[in-house]
């Protein structure tokens, strides 16, 4: 099954001229109503590599390699016949249309990646009211002798995941929110055992954070150096976390200035 409709393919064709293309990497000499060059799939010093603009297709006598526009591509630029279609829309700004069965997919991908931010959302608020309850209380002092301010904690959106094994998974399973996606979601895991805990136990809890303020993922630092596992630990790589583009920031807009410092901030805490 093709990926793009036929149609489409046909219009690109037409509208990528393959002399520009082709001009692009070959010089290229006039000869009638073709033009000639050396072939750039062998190695020659006479020219026998022929394009045809008129025709849409390209010919070398010396090493019998030939086609259209996509054909060129794909050769030159050793790609995949659907890469050589987006370059070529690309460049001749076409726009791609979306075949039934990929706009189905994002439909789907999109409406995972809305159930996992509000998964993070109940999560970050979850932390939160953990840090300010009764389990939080040496979270709360180790912030203190820190000398964290509270306006700090607040804009940091600070939380303490607590030591239960399955706190922040009751709660969203009450919310509705079905085991299989919140694997997906990072915020729980599921042990050799079989069994499905919090991925963040007794840590002091900082949310990552989309530019718009979203929270996509946490980073957790180990309250007791010897709780077991890494002294820092991330979100895993998820559908709406992908590392080393998002910041450490504040749940609210904010200028990239007030986030740089807040993302230094966040660090300090840490
Ligand atoms: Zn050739």
């Amino acid at each position: 099954m093709g990926l793009f409709p036929q149609q489409f393919i046909d219009d690109l064709r037409l509208q990528a001229n393959i002399l520009q293309v082709v001009q692009e990497y070959v010089p290229l000499k006039r000869a009638g109503t073709s033009y000639k060059g050396n072939c750039p799939f062998h190695n020659e010093k006479t020219p026998s590599f022929n394009v045809h603009p008129d025709k849409g297709f390209f010919h070398c006598f010396g090493c019998g390699v030939g086609g259209d526009v996509f054909k060129f591509l794909e050769l030159h630029e050793k790609v995949g016949f659907q890469d050589a279609v987006r370059m070529l829309a690309q460049k001749f700004g076409v726009a791609i249309p979306e075949s039934e069965g990929s706009s189905d997919d994002s439909r789907r991908d999109s409406a995972l990646r809305e159930t996992l931010l509000k998964a993070h959302e109940i999560a970050a608020a979850y932390f939160k009211e953990q840090l300010s309850a009764p389990p939080g209380a040496r979270a709360r002092a180790q912030l203190a002798e820190r000398s964290v301010a509270a306006e700090t904690i607040a804009q940091l959106g600070l939380g303490f995941a607590p030591s239960s094994r399955d706190g922040l998974k009751t709660r969203l399973l009450k919310q509705g929110f079905h085991q299989s996606v919140l694997l997906q979601s990072g915020l729980i895991v599921q042990r050799e055992s079989g069994e499905v805990v919090d991925r963040f136990r007794n840590r002091l809890i900082v949310p990552i954070c989309r530019d718009t303020g979203s929270v996509i993922a946490f980073g957790a630092r180990q309250m007791d150096p010897d709780q077991g596992g890494p002294k820092y630990l991330n979100s895993p790589e998820t559908p709406i976390y992908s590392k080393g583009r998002t910041l450490y920031g504040p749940q609210s807009h904010q200028g990239a200035d007030t986030q740089r410092r807040v993302r230094g901030a966040g660090r300090g805490v840490f």
